[in-house]
């Protein structure tokens, strides 16, 4: 579903923050990256929705090189979700939510029901969350928002940066739980950044181990642990 292939990101200063990446992930298989700041593991997550472009290297998604897509059109293809999830204050949790699938042109009703739906699979009772406005909420519940609003017009794909660093870590496990019990229902193919070893062993299908700028290992979380 995704492929890297010779994948370098050198910044305008220099950095060489990507140096020859090639890797795959299979559909519905959640790969964790992991490994120290700085490594490169959001410049690999950014390439895939387009917000950062490779300097060499080919990347494709469902077998399509994404050079070739508009990246606004991909982007609409790929849920995202980051640590502070930007949901838009003026906005209901249930009009967050129905943010995507109203862009691509959904009816109305239908991407309400829709939000409605992805609020009750992460958690949140959308007749009682629904109305109240992202301030109204806590942090954990912030979160969950973040995921079913990256979820919601059904991507094949889910890029998600720190998507538990920013709660406590009693929240923090709870999420990881909903998480994991969500991914078994859906099933995405998911990129998952994360600088904790514990969280990207108890989430990854597999586990990307990040050195500078290179993937030192990239196996089950069984195998990685393993390791000598
Ligand atoms: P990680 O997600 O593993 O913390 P990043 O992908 O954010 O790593 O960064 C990889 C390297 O690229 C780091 O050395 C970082 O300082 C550098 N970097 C990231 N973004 C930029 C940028 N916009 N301009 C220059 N260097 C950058
Ligand atoms: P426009 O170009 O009309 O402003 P965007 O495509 O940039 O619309 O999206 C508007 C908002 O919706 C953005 O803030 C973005 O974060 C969010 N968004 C867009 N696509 C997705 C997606 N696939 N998953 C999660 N949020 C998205």
């Amino acid at each position: 579903m995704i492929r890297f292939e010779h994948v370098t990101k050198r910044y305008p200063d220099g950095t060489t923050a990507v140096d020859d990446l090639s890797f795959e992930v299979a559909e519905g298989e959640l790969v964790t990256l992991v490994g120290p700041s700085g490594c490169g593991k959001t410049t690999t997550m950014m390439m895939v929705n387009r917000l950062i472009e490779p300097t060499s290297g080919r990347i494709r998604v469902g077998g399509e090189d994404i050079a070739g897509v508009d990246p606004v059109r991909l982007r609409r293809r790929i849920g995202y979700v980051i640590q502070q999830v930007g949901l838009f204050p003026h906005r209901t949790v249930l009009d967050n939510t129905a943010t995507v699938p109203a862009l691509l042109g959904w009816k109305r009703a239908k991407a309400r029901a829709r939000a409605a739906e992805l609020l009750d699979l992460v958690g949140l009772d959308p007749k009682t969350y629904g109305p109240r406005y992202p301030e109204q909420l806590s942090g954990g519940q912030r979160q969950r928002v973040g995921v079913a609003r990256a979820l919601a017009a059904d991507p094949p794909v889910l890029l998600m940066d720190e998507p538990f660093g920013a709660v406590d870590p009693v929240v923090r496990e709870q999420l990881q739980d909903e998480f994991l019990r969500m991914q078994a229902a859906v099933r995405k193919t998911v990129l998952l950044v994360t600088h904790d070893i514990e969280e990207a062993v108890r989430l990854g299908d597999r586990i990307a181990v990040y050195g500078q700028g290179r993937i030192e290992q990239f196996d089950t979380p069984a195998a990685v642990l393993g390791a000598p």
